[in-house]
């Protein structure tokens, strides 16, 4: 029988990049081949020459048709020569993964998110055109006054495991109305494909239930907390002995090399790193054991080890995964060869 592809990809928008898809109807016994689709109307081509070529790069089941249906990540290429589109950031993962495999890069990423109510455009739990009461009890939050879109979470959960993606966790986050979901431990390339694949299937089940999922890094100015995609990293050496630990964190924090990871880590950076809200400003560098005031936090557990991994807690929530494991597998794994 016949089977559906939905085929997903990256587009060109300004200045954060979003999900895009369609689907492709696939003869029974068929394997998902190159495709393509109007760049004009996704910021990445003119009308004149507008073709842009889907290139698939991972196959996993789709959770959400079921049967044999499936999701298709694809990279975008020119049809020139099927060289990486300029807005292909998944290229340059995929090189820095080639160089640095010996020292087998591995990352967690933890996305915050924040469900908007569609008829209000306030997040899920704020009352309309008000506020509820200040932060404290909803971070891991239990009851009806303090969780709100639950049942989103549950949902997505779920297709996660089912497609046979690297979840790990999920939390209720500081601000109502804002969550997180992990992905990893897995390489470069293996944990930005999952977690494009996670915020696919997240902003499906949002449509379901009249939930908009925002990525923003300050959905609310004032007290309240931002959503950043803390970015947990190690390589072989790292999870074996200490000194690895500090050399990555001091490589992290080499001159120059701080504005060159900003760059990457998504748009609205000054006003998520404020210092305040569990972060480090965005103009200071540090690194410090348990401290979720620092740029890089060494978890309590790794220092009692001495081996493990590091957390760099600036990528916003908006921020590219691809643009970020390459930054991170780039600098750590260039410091340690
Ligand atoms: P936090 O305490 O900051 O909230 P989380 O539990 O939300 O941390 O996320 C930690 C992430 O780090 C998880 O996705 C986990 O799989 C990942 N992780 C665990 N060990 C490693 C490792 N050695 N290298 C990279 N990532 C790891
Ligand atoms: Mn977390
Ligand atoms: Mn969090
Ligand atoms: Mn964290």
């Amino acid at each position: 029988m016949a089977f559906r592809a939905e085929y997903l990809w990256i587009d060109g928008t300004e200045p954060t990049a979003e999900i895009r898809s369609k689907t492709k109807i696939l003869a029974d016994g068929d394997e998902p081949g190159i495709w393509g689709y109007d760049g004009s109307s996704t910021n990445q081509a003119t009308g004149d020459n507008s073709d842009v070529v889907l290139q698939p790069v991972r196959v996993v089941p789709d959770p959400i048709r079921g049967g044999d249906d499936i999701i298709v990540m694809c990279e975008t290429a020119l049809t020139r020569d099927l060289s990486p589109h300029p807005t292909n950031t998944r290229a340059a993962a995929r090189e820095a993964l080639e160089t640095y495999a010996d020292q087998k890069p591995l990352f967690g990423l933890e996305q915050e998110y924040t469900m908007l109510d569609v008829k209000t455009g306030w997040p899920a739990g704020f009352p309309e055109g008000g506020f509820p009461g200040p932060q404290g009890p909803y971070y891991c939050g239990v009851g009806a006054l303090k969780i709100h879109g639950r049942e989103v979470v549950e949902e997505h959960t779920t297709l996660c495991i089912e497609a046979g993606l690297k979840i790990s966790g999920t939390n209720a986050e500081v601000m109502p109305g804002q969550w997180e979901f992990q992905i990893g431990p897995a390489d470069t390339l293996e944990v930005a494909d999952h977690l494009w694949i996670a915020r696919y299937l997240l902003y499906r089940v949002g449509e379901k239930h009249d939930i908009e999922i925002s990525l923003a890094a300050k959905p609310m100015k004032g007290d309240w907390n931002g959503a950043g995609m803390h970015t947990n990293f190690s390589t072989e050496a790292m999870r074996n002995e200490w000194d690895a630990i500090i050399a990555a964190c001091d490589a992290m924090g080499e001159a120059g090399v701080p504005e060159r990871h900003l760059a990457g880590y998504g748009i609205g950076i000054e006003d998520r790193l404020t210092g305040e809200h569990e972060t480090q400003r965005f103009d200071q560098f540090s690194y410090g054991v348990s401290d979720r005031g620092a740029s890089i936090r060494i978890p309590w557990q790794v220092e009692q080890d001495k081996k493990g991994y590091i957390e760099d807690r600036r990528p916003n929530a908006n921020a590219d995964p691809y643009v970020v494991t390459a930054l991170l597998t780039n600098t750590i794994c260039g410091a340690l060869a």
